[in-house]
């Protein structure tokens, strides 16, 4: 086996990916860290962070995933960033990731690559993302104050970020195709008592409007089929996640809607190649959920590599 060859390569840099890098520097195992940006995955588009046991008061995604790095920092982790992995291959008994710039050889993958915002395809998406049309509202609501700005979808991210815009905007509208919201109860309640939040029901947005920035968007009501053109400044689209599978595509199993499959060690269908956090096919997306499963991927791939004869038996418990 070639020198090069690492222990263990992580793909993906959130809360799993750092997670399972901290157990394995801290059992002393060679890793490595891939992240095709910067490290935080999803979670640092969270203002606040409720749900993460240990912050009584709640921790904004950024500094709760910073503080992750530089637990895995302190033990050594080894990041590479701006490196996105195009394909995995297959050689033999080591995995290979190709980046844009080279290779990394790998005897176990643990892939943490997240989910990345859908786009809704509509026109005038693509032309005025970044002039008015946005996908993070922790990024970008301090840009809307005091203007009217929209809000697409029904889920728990649609109505936690309407929450925090609404402490920006003079008004946030928030449109959704059916009469009922998909999130949760806690999160509605909340919704119900915020005085600069406002409800179109029944409603698809099917096109963006505007000159050099967003000025309007037209809504069409799929119950009396009637269309409006409602002025706004900004449009947050909130209409779930894809998984940033990609470069797996014919060398693992995927679902139906390309999340990967693994068993109950969190093992995919390549010996050797583990799944954690977003990307995976389990119902409960959360930051907790993902480091909890970072921690129990590391813990498969030190198992693995001992299985192959490049790690002392595992003994657990670290
Ligand atoms: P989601 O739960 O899949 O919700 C997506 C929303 O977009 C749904 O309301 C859906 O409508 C709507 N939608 C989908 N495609 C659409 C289209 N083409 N046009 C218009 N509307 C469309 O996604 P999410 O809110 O991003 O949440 C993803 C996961 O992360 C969930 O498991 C969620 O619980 C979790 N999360 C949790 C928290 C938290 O705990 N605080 C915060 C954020 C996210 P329908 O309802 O009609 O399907």
């Amino acid at each position: 086996m070639p020198e090069q060859t690492r222990d263990v390569a992580i793909i993906g840099g959130g809360p799993a990916g750092l997670t399972a890098g901290l157990y394995l520097c801290r059992a002393k195992i060679d890793t490595i860290l891939l992240e095709q940006q910067l490290t935080g995955g999803q979670a640092v588009n969270s203002p606040l962070i409720e749900n993460y046991p240990g912050f009584p008061e709640g921790i904004s995604g950024v500094e709760l995933v910073e503080r992750m790095k530089q637990q895995a920092d302190r033990f050594g982790l080894e990041v590479k960033t701006f490196s996105k992995a195009m394909k995995l291959i297959l050689d033999d008994q080591v995995k290979v990731i190709s980046l844009e710039d080279g290779e990394i050889r790998a005897r176990s993958v643990i892939v943490t690559s997240g989910r990345s915002p859908r786009k809704m395809g509509i026109p005038g998406e693509d032309t005025y993302t970044g002039r008015g049309i946005s996908y993070c509202a922790t990024c970008d609501a301090p840009l809307f104050k005091d203007k009217v700005v929209m809000v697409i979808g029904g889920g728990d991210a649609a109505v936690e970020e309407a929450l925090h815009l609404a402490r920006f905007a003079s008004k946030v509208i928030l449109v959704h195709r059916r009469d009922q919201l998909r999130a949760s109860d806690y999160l509605q309640e909340r919704a119900q008592s915020e005085p600069k939040l406002e409800f179109m029901w029944n409603s698809e947005v099917t096109e963006i409007i505007g000159d050099d920035v967003v000025k309007s968007a037209s809504v069409f009501n799929n119950v009396t089929s009637e269309r409006t053109e409602v002025p706004v400044s900004g449009i947050f689209f909130y209409v779930g996640n894809v998984p940033n599978t990609d470069f797996l595509v014919d060398v693992v199993e995927l679902d139906e809607t390309g999340y990967m499959v693994t068993d109950n060690n969190l093992e995919s269908s390549v010996p050797g190649i583990f799944a954690a956090g977003d990307v995976r096919a389990n119902r409960f997306k959360q930051v907790i959920v993902a480091a909890a499963e970072g921690a129990l991927a590391s813990a498969g791939a030190q198992k693995f590599l001992e299985s192959v004869g490049a790690r002392q038996a595992y003994e657990g418990g670290h």
